[in-house]
């Protein structure tokens, strides 16, 4: 039975569900993980996490499909994604398998709070791992929680996507060797800053060039950035970019379901009066489209405009969405049957 919830109305906001999953790691291995109803966390004062962020996390989501299927989308990316983001921060990897299994089993254990088919609402799957003993000189912890929380979300977007207006960062986001392509709550840290400035001036995301000659696009704060040129579908490569579970399964779709040629390559700023359409994409919103750049006061206005998608944004979205819905077949090994 599902929860007796209006599934429309949901924002994109935390609300506690029945259970969550946790494992310890004390004396250098993983004990073997149960679900929990405490939806708090008690620990040191002096945490590794609290006091050298030494935390890591991943996002995704698991729906009804219009079959009835509860399923999840590529969890096996978030695990090995987690694994590299974990190696960074010198944390220890929560082995890819069990990650899988446990997202499994949380989503089993909080079914009724999967949202039906059809509603745009779906089950957010959050999960994190952070040092938990206390860290005073600074190296990495000895004991660790790996965690998965999950939370009913509505749409990213209430009623529909409007294109957004983004501006050029006046701040940089990651280092060239630095930490920009794992997910770590530091990265988000210190975007908060310049997300709060860009809001007060009217835009809706930061577009970061690469930090280094301030001449690339790199990504925004929480998703990557996707350009649409006649038959091109174009990404940015770069090192210091997250590299986005949606952004890599869109280049498969564009090449495989639309028959786009695929450019993964460093884009310029200059460049960007070029481009027809661009897209903001992340678990959260699929894709978000663009309507507007600003770099330093000059608008670039793209032209599929600030009414709605560009035609190839809209088609790359509804296959996406399609096939993680049922409604057209995916490609071998993307959609985890959960129950
Ligand atoms: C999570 C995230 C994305 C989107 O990744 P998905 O796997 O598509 O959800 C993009 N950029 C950053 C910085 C992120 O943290």
């Amino acid at each position: 039975m599902a929860k007796n919830i209006d599934w429309g109305s949901l924002g994109f906001g935390y609300m506690e569900t029945d259970k969550s999953y946790v494992s310890l790691y004390t004396d250098g291995k993983w004990d073997s993980g149960t679900l929990t109803a405490d939806h708090t966390v008690t620990m040191s004062e002096c945490a590794g996490v609290l006091q050298y962020a030494q935390t890591v996390f991943e996002g995704l989501k698991a729906y009804t499909t219009e079959s009835g299927k509860i399923v999840t989308f590529r969890p096996d990316l978030n695990a090995e994604r987690m694994a590299q983001s974990a190696e960074r921060l010198e944390m220890p990897v929560f082995p890819e398998e069990r990650f899988i299994e446990a997202v499994k089993e949380v989503v089993r254990a909080n079914v009724e709070w999967v949202p039906p088919y059809g509603s745009g609402a779906s089950l957010y799957i959050r999960p994190y791992m952070f040092g938990t003993n206390a860290v005073i000189g600074v190296k990495p912890a000895d004991d660790y929680q790996f965690r998965i929380l999950v939370t009913p979300v509505g749409p990213y977007f209430k009623g529909g996507a409007k294109p957004l207006t983004i501006k050029i960062a006046d701040f940089d986001r990651a280092a060239p060797r630095g930490t920009g392509h794992i997910k770590a709550g530091l990265n988000y840290a210190m975007s908060l800053h310049a997300i709060v400035q860009a809001h007060k001036q009217g835009y809706d995301e930061n577009l970061y060039p690469d930090s280094a000659t301030r001449t690339k696009v790199e990504e925004t704060g929480g998703a990557n950035i996707i350009f649409i040129k006649g038959n091109k579908f174009v990404t940015v490569k770069s090192s210091s970019i997250l590299p986005s579970i949606t952004r890599r399964s869109l280049e498969y779709v564009a090449e495989h379901y639309l028959g786009l040629e695929v450019e993964e390559r460093e884009i310029y700023l200059d460049e960007l009066p070029e481009f027809e359409e661009a897209g903001l994409c992340g678990t959260a919103a699929v894709i978000s489209p663009v309507g507007k750049i600003v770099n330093n006061g000059k608008e670039i206005l793209i032209p599929s405009g600030m009414k709605e998608m560009g035609p190839t944004t809209k088609k790359l979205y509804d296959t996406l969405t399609g096939i993680q819905m049922g409604r057209i077949e995916a490609p071998e090994g993307w959609i985890y049957e959960i129950c």
